[in-house]
């Protein structure tokens, strides 16, 4: 057990898989008790922590719709005597040129990842105690420079940087609220019917010429949550092979 996470209260989204489901793990690990929130139900997730002797119960949650992310509240709140810390790992990509990106297909995009992450920090800060709070947010190295054929995801992923910016300074001292943001990680993403070899070929142009590993996040997510991590917020982080020194 890792020390000062024993008797956290933790959410994660986007639990059932990638990221979300290797931080939902890393912070059961340490000795917090984890409440993994999915689109479905991210139940693999949760037996493979009590399996391992960790403690987790599932949601099934839309971060997109505010009556889900409401109803997953009003079961913290009737729940949990305090939530601690936020993963907000739930997102979706899309890849297509301009001219061929569907309103639809932008506006689905901005709905996951962008109001999902307004409607999941927003409602976390107000479910957090007022004097103390980690919000963590899954932004993404394109929170820093374009991409040709991504734009709405770049542009949704530039948004939640710029969401973390704004509350970190409205909840300082008290909510501490930083963004990482992942060069490459081999998840199911990244295997998306779009993404071609030559794709994945090019992604790892990068210094550290590899895809990093969902734990690798899910170790600097656990870190921000920590005692160790007092004087950091609103800090977009890098874990990206060094995909990008901004
Ligand atoms: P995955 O596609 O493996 O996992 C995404 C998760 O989000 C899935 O569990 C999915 O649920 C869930 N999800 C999708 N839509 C919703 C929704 N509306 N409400 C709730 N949950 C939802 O991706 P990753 O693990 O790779 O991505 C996690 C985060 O990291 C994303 O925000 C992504 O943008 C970001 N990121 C990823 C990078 C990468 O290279 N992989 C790089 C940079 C950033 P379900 O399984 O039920 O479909």
């Amino acid at each position: 057990m890792t020390q000062g996470y024993d008797g956290m209260n933790v959410l994660v989204t986007g639990a059932n898989r990638g990221i979300g489901a290797a931080c939902a793990k890393i912070f059961a690990q340490a000795g917090a008790h984890v409440l993994c929130a999915d689109l479905n139900d991210p139940v693999e997730t949760v037996e493979t922590i009590r399996a391992a002797g960790g403690s987790a119960e599932s949601a099934i949650c839309d971060v997109s719709d505010e009556i889900s992310v409401s109803g997953l509240f009003t079961r913290i709140s009737e729940g949990f005597t305090t939530l601690d810390t936020v993963v907000n790992c739930a997102g979706i990509i899309h890849e297509r040129g301009l001219l061929d990106t569907t309103t639809a297909e932008f506006d689905q995009v901005m709905a996951v990842n962008l109001r999902g992450s307004f409607l999941i920090g927003r409602e976390s800060i107000r479910a957090m105690h007022p004097k103390s709070g980690r919000l963590i947010m899954i932004a993404s190295d394109l929170s820093y420079y374009g991409r040709e054929e991504f734009a709405p995801y770049v542009a949704s992923k530039h948004g939640v940087l710029g969401l973390v910016r704004c509350w970190a300074k409205e909840f300082a001292p008290n909510i501490l609220v930083n963004a990482l943001c992942p060069g490459p990680i081999d998840t199911a993403m990244l295997a998306a019917e779009n993404m071609t070899p030559e794709w994945r070929a090019k992604e790892l142009e990068i210094p550290l010429a590899r895809f990093g590993q969902p734990e690798e996040i899910a170790q600097m997510a656990l870190f921000l949550a920590g005692p160790n991590a007092a004087y950091i917020t609103g800090q977009g982080i890098g874990v990206n092979g060094g995909s990008i020194m901004p």
